[in-house]
């Protein structure tokens, strides 16, 4: 089938990202990344939801390089926290924070609480978007409970929390492959799948 859409922006410089969305893009099609474009704005990630985040960025993003565009945001939602860190994920721990700030806030946050009672949800939410403004948002998630101390050194982020009992391992204990089979990014790419084929080949979301 002949392509119509040849690039699509990937609104990222997280390398592993754009490495998972090359993964289910039909190879003909050029994927560009925030690297092309070094002058990009930064957009201000200020909204309430995740969803809200990834839909800016992408409008953005798509605007601005007249391209098909995908963006994420991501967070960590705590049960017993009441969500958080949620949309404030990244900088949790405050304004420069490291992953290891945030995962030593949380780990102290949940000291007093028992394992059943520590259950999470980390959730992903993908937008395309066209050039004019056209979106769809999809939202990939993955359960587990927030482990009782660092575990294991793959990965980025809440990984070494991040419990999963189905396969009795941290994100941080997976393999690159494991993890991306089962994440909530991956499945919110396979959800956002169909309407990038549709971009790629009829040239609407
Ligand atoms: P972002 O939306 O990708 O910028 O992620 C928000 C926060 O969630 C950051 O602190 C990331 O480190 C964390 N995060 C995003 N994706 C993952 C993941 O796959 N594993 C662990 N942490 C993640």
């Amino acid at each position: 089938m002949e392509i119509v859409t040849k690039e699509i922006m990937i609104a990222s410089k997280n390398k592993n990202k754009i490495k998972e969305i090359k993964d289910i893009v039909s190879g003909d099609v050029v994927l560009k990344s925030f690297m092309d474009y070094p002058d990009i704005p930064d957009v201000l990630e200020d909204g309430k939801t995740i969803e809200e985040n990834s839909m800016k960025k992408a409008v953005e993003v798509a605007r601005f390089t007249g391209l098909y565009s995908i963006a994420d945001d991501t967070g960590l939602f705590v049960q017993v926290l009441g969500g958080e860190p949620g949309v404030y994920s990244a900088r949790w721990a405050g304004e420069g924070c490291t992953y290891a700030d945030n995962n030593r806030k949380l780990l102290n946050a949940l000291k007093n609480v028992e394992f059943k009672d520590r259950k999470a949800v980390f959730k992903c939410a993908i937008t395309i978007a066209s050039p004019d403004g056209d979106t769809h948002t999809e939202v990939g998630e993955i359960e587990g409970y927030i482990a009782e101390n660092l575990r294991g050194e793959n990965g980025f982020g809440y990984d070494p929390v991040f419990y999963v009992p189905a396969l009795d391992k941290t994100l941080a204990e997976m393999d690159f492959e494991t993890k991306n089979k089962i994440s909530h990014r991956r499945k919110a790419l396979e959800l956002i799948k169909p309407y990038l084929e549709r971009v790629i080949y009829y040239g609407r979301i």
